[in-house]
């Protein structure tokens, strides 16, 4: 396999409605809440894990065009699980990549690389000046038969108007559909039109990709749909 290219995307997440990235419970703060956000360990400075911009992206790609281009996908996204076909031609595998044990040497390495989005230097200023500080949502259950809401868990979310820096990297082979790339810009949109993080379907993780950039050139993410 040729490498031909490893094309660069850059631009700005800015957070619409309040972001919740969790951090799991191995980094619990003593005395803190027990929903916080994920956030650097040596600067607190919050961030947006690579992992979680790919893993929603392939999710989306997945349930949606995938899923109608490849059978061999739907069988995976039906039984809830990301594909692992590992088929030259699967998009899916092609982009995203599929674990070692299934990869055959015909799919190359894996083509998209995710880096974690950190604050931008406006923000992290901010940050800095103690003048960011993380929202803090109360989320209730109501009690069915009293009508009261019970056990306020309280969530860490980052607050809206926040931005961060993006960064993609896509890696061309020889003998690659020319419109492959096409599909990471159209998981962008699909982010968009849907959430990043944990408690989206109350309201959480609307977020818009501004002053995106493929090596230079302004790419127009409204253009993609479904
Ligand atoms: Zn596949």
């Amino acid at each position: 396999m040729q490498l031909e290219m490893i094309k660069q995307i850059t631009g700005t997440i800015t957070v619409l409605t309040g972001l919740h990235i969790g951090a799991g419970k191995d980094s619990l703060e003593i005395g803190g809440l027990d929903q916080p956000v994920i956030k650097h360990p040596l600067t607190s400075e919050p961030y947006i894990p690579g992992s979680s911009i790919k893993g929603k992206m392939r999710s989306l790609l997945e349930i949606s065009r995938f899923s109608s281009l490849r059978p061999e996908t739907r069988q995976y996204v039906v039984k809830g699980k990301p594909c692992a076909c590992a088929q030259p031609g699967c998009p899916a595998c092609t982009i995203f990549g599929t674990s070692a044990a299934e990869k055959g040497p015909e799919l190359g390495p894996t083509r998209l690389i995710v880096r974690d989005a950190s604050l931008t230097t406006k923000w992290r200023e901010k940050f800095k000046e103690n003048e960011l500080t993380m929202e803090i949502k109360y989320e209730n259950t109501i009690d069915r038969v009293r009508g009261v809401a019970d056990h306020p868990r309280p969530l860490e979310r980052v607050p809206a108007g926040v931005e961060f820096d993006f960064h993609l990297s896509f890696k061309v082979f020889h003998g690659d559909p020319a419109d492959l790339i096409e599909d990471v810009f159209r998981g962008l949109r699909l982010i968009e039109l849907d959430a990043l993080g944990g408690n989206s379907s109350r309201g959480c993780g609307q977020v818009r990709f501004d002053n995106l950039r493929c090596d230079g050139e302004s790419v127009d993410l409204s253009q993609y749909t479904l």
